[in-house]
């Protein structure tokens, strides 16, 4: 089968599609021939060697993606050639202690498809049966490989961890990724009135066309000045943040006393600048989220099936573009999700 593979660290020329030999399930696996493949930022910091994820080199990157079954391996039920799915890309152990309080995002043998294990930039991709959902009639491969990473997270952040509620004010950093344009909508769905931020005027209208209340231009506005602004200088409830670097300052800035910032990301600066004094004068509170919980994942997938939630999908490109795609993410022009077609 066809794949892109990285062999070395680097800028994206080092993604080549290339032959590698089909997979073959073993009992209780299946494969998945797949139909669409998502792109995730941290695909580039994987590829470029600054992660800090454990990979082994050749790797295939990808975590999330649609597809139809293409062969099922011994003793598997309730999944048979053909059949429409997607996989989960939390490959979870299912009998250590976290797995069974149902906090797989922290399972102590975990396995994330494109870091772990070979992901979805390529033709076929093998997992266990019982990490694999069928889909929901109404959802598309495309939107299988575009609910996950960004939903799951957004829902993770903002009603697990920061318990956002009805009312409240919701400051989304970067609309045009992934987890803004899905936080957007799921802040929109618990009912508070959503702020959010953008590199351009083009993005911030299509944010407001997702439910946003109010755009920021953070390359020609004040972040902080005008998020208090638009709260009458009492600041927001709650950050959902995941670009970091002086963005997570500027938010932080912005929070209202007694206000939370939950993190998810931080591509521009992992290493911030934290001024305790006024960390403890305002009771803010600082929350990290790591992905989400299986429950979460396959809540998602339900939503987005029920027509609930909305992907927001950027545009599909052959597999065999993948260096192509991931300079466009590189350059920040998308708006939602970057998919590979097989
Ligand atoms: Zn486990």
């Amino acid at each position: 089968m066809k794949a892109v593979r990285f062999h070395d660290y680097g800028d994206a020329d080092v993604l080549r599609y290339e032959d590698v030999p089909d997979p073959e399930p073993g009992p209780g696996e299946v494969v998945i021939r797949i139909r669409a493949a998502g792109l995730n930022h941290v695909d580039i910091d994987m590829r470029a060697g600054t992660s800090r994820l454990p990979l082994n080199l050749p790797h295939t990157l990808g975590f999330e993606g649609g597809g139809d079954i293409a062969a099922v391996g011994a003793g598997v039920e309730g999944f048979a050639e053909g059949d429409r799915v997607t996989p989960l890309y939390q490959i979870a152990c299912r009998h250590c202690e976290p797995c069974l309080a149902g906090r797989q995002q922290f399972c102590a043998r975990l396995q994330m498809l494109g870091v772990q294990r070979a992901g979805t930039y390529a033709e076929y991709l093998l997992v266990p049966a019982d990490s694999v959902v069928h889909l929901p009639d109404a959802m598309t491969y495309e939107q299988a490989a575009s609910t996950q990473t960004t939903f799951a997270t957004a829902w993770h952040c903002l009603i697990t961890r920061a318990r956002v509620r009805a009312g409240e004010t919701v400051l989304i950093s970067a609309a045009g990724s992934g987890v803004g344009s899905s936080g957007i909508q799921v802040a929109k769905r618990a009912g508070a009135r959503v702020i959010t931020s953008a590199g351009s005027d083009e993005k911030l209208a299509r944010a407001l066309e997702l439910g946003a209340d109010v755009g920021i231009n953070y390359t020609t506005e004040d972040l902080t000045e005008r998020g208090r602004e638009a709260t009458d200088g009492r600041g927001v409830d709650v950050v959902l943040e995941h670009v970091g670097g002086s963005v997570f300052e500027r938010s932080l800035a912005a929070v209202a006393d007694g206000g939370r910032v939950v993190v998810c990301g931080g591509h521009a600066g992992e290493v911030v600048d934290l001024d305790l004094i006024e960390l403890f004068r305002h009771e803010w509170s600082v929350i990290g989220c790591a992905r989400a919980t299986e429950a979460e994942l396959r809540h998602v997938i339900e939503l987005v099936g029920r027509g609930e939630l909305h992907p927001v999908i950027s545009e599909t490109m052959p597999l065999s573009e993948a260096a192509a795609a991931h300079r466009r993410m590189e350059d920040r022009r998308q708006f939602g999700k970057v998919l590979l077609i097989p």
